[in-house]
C-alpha cells in the first residue's frame, strides 16, 4: 500500500480535511457468464482507476463533481434519487444503499476522476461505486468490511443504473491484489488468491468499440436458457439447483441436442470446470495451457453459447496462431466490449500494429488496446 499517487486532476481539490480513495477496473481471466450459475469466476484488478475525493461539510448538502466530465451537481441526503444514465447516479446509488442500510448518512462533498475507459467492459461502473462506498465508510467510520461494499456497490448499480449485474466487478475492485487473480465461488463469495506468473507475457486488451444492441436482450434470452436447462435435469436429479451442481453427464442425459438450452448449459457447465483446470496450470506455473483455456472458452462463447460477434472473432482468429500469443478470448458479457490476449512483450508492438491495420481494412474501424498490469484493489491513498 502507499504505491498509489494521487492523479494531477485531482491534487487541487485535496486539503486536509479530504480523504482520497483509489479503487481500479478489472479484467475476467476466464469464467464467462458463470457468475449467474452460480459457477466460479477469475477476474484481478488492473492499473486503471477511478479516484474520488470526499469530506465533510457538516449539512445534508451533497455537492459532487466529476473532473471527466467538467459538471456539478448539487443536492441533499434527503433528495436522493436516481439520475439513470448520468455519472452522478453512480454516486448516489452508493449513497441510497447506504441510508437503506439504517445508517445515518450527513452531507459530503465529493470529486471524481478516473481513468478507467468508459463502457469498454473492464467495469469504470463499478470502480467509481467501489471508490464511493469505501470513502464514504472511512469518512464517516461506518464500520462496513468489503464483502458487505461490494454487496452495496453491486445493489446501486442494480437500482441506479438498472444493470442487474452479478458481483464480480465489485468484488473484484475492492478484494484485487497485485499480480494475482481472484477465483471467486460466485454461490458462496468465498474466494482464493492465485498467482499470475506471466513472466515475459502481458495482458493486452483489444476494443472492438462496438456494442451491438442484442447484448441486453440475448443476455436476458441466455438467462433463461440456463434455467430452463436446470429445470430439465431437476426432473431426473432434484438436488441440481444451478448449473453449479450440474454434470456433462447430467447434460447429455437430460437435455435434447435439438434443444436450444443444450448448447447453452454444455458451455456453462464446460467452462466452469475449464476455470478449475486453469487454476491448476497456474499453480504449476504452466500459462501456456492456461492460454489454451482461454481459447476454449472463446469457442464456447463464440460457437455454443453464441454471444460472440464478428469483430470480436476476427480479433481472436488474428491472433490464434501467432506463436507470440498464448491465449485469446473475448471478455464480458458479448456483442461487442474487449478481447483479453496474453502476449510476449517483445511481439506486443508489431502485433498492435498490424491487428490495427487489419482490422481498419476488413472491418472499418478502429482498433484500441489497453496494456494492463495487475494491481491491488480498493484503498486509501
Ligand atoms: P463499464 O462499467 O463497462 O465501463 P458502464 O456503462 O457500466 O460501462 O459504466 C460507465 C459509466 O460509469 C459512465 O458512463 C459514467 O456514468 C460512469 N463513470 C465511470 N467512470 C467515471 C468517471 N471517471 N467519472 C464519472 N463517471 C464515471
Ligand atoms: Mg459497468
Amino acid at each position: 500500500m502507499g504505491l498509489y499517487r494521487i492523479p494531477i486532476q485531482l491534487e487541487k481539490f485535496v486539503n486536509p480535511g479530504t480523504i482520497v480513495v483509489r479503487s481500479p477496473g478489472r479484467i475476467n481471466l476466464i469464467g464467462e457468464h458463470t457468475d449467474y450459475n452460480n459457477g466460479f469466476v477469475l477476474p484481478a484488478a488492473i492499473d486503471k482507476a477511478v479516484y474520488v475525493v470526499i469530506e465533510k461539510n457538516e449539512t445534508d448538502a451533497i455537492f459532487l463533481r466529476s473532473v471527466d466530465f467538467n459538471e456539478t451537481i448539487e443536492t441533499t441526503v434527503a433528495d436522493i434519487k436516481p439520475a439513470f444514465g448520468h455519472w452522478s447516479t453512480y454516486i448516489l446509488g452508493v449513497a441510497a444503499q447506504v441510508i437503506k442500510k439504517g445508517v445515518m448518512l450527513p452531507g459530503f462533498k465529493l470529486t471524481v476522476y478516473g481513468d478507467v475507459p468508459l463502457g469498454a467492459g473492464l467495469s469504470s461502473s463499478a470502480a467509481i461505486e467501489c471508490a464511493v462506498a469505501f470513502a464514504m465508510n472511512e469518512l464517516f467510520s461506518f464500520g462496513f468490511d468489503r464483502r458487505e461494499l461490494s454487496l452495496l456497490a453491486q445493489h446501486a448499480e442494480h437500482e441506479y443504473a438498472g444493470v442487474k449485474c452479478g458481483i464480480m466487478d465489485q468484488f473484484a475492485s475492492l478484494f484485487g491484489k497485485k499480480n494475482n487473480v481472484i477465483r471467486l465461488d460466485c454461490r458462496s463469495l468465498e474466494y482464493e488468491y492465485f498467482p499470475l506468473e506471466l513472466n515475459e507475457f502481458t495482458v493486452v486488451l483489444f476494443d472492438t468499440q462496438v456494442k451491438h444492441s442484442l447484448a441486453s436482450s440475448e443476455y436476458n434470452v441466455r438467462r433463461a436458457q440456463c434455467e430452463a436447462g436446470v429445470s430439465l435435469i431437476q426432473q431426473k436429479y432434484p438436488e441440481v439447483k444451478s448449473l453449479r451442481d450440474a454434470t456433462i453427464l447430467m447434460v447429455n442425459e437430460c437435455i435434447s441436442k435439438e434443444d436450444a438450452s443444450y448448447n447453452r448449459c454444455k458451455y456453462v457447465v464446460e467452462e466452469i470446470a475449464r476455470l478449475q483446470t486453469a487454476c491448476q496450470d497456474l499453480v504449476k506455473g504452466d500459462v501456456r495451457a492456461f492460454g489454451k483455456e482461454m481459447f476454449a472458452t472463446h469457442d464456447g462463447l463464440s460457437k455454443e453459447y453464441e454471444v460472440s460477434c464478428k469483430e470480436l472473432d476476427y480479433l481472436v482468429e488474428y491472433v490464434r496462431d501467432n506463436p507470440a500469443v498464448i491465449g485469446a478470448r473475448m471478455m464480458g458479457g458479448g456483442f461487442g466490449g474487449c478481447t483479453i490476449n496474453i502476449i510476449h512483450k517483445d511481439a506486443v508492438n508489431e502485433i498492435v500494429t498490424s491487428l490495427s491495420d487489419a482490422y481498419a481494412k476488413d472491418l472499418g474501424k478502429e482498433l484500441k488496446h489497453y496494456l494492463v498490469n495487475i494491481e491491488d484493489g480498493t484503498s486509501v491513498i
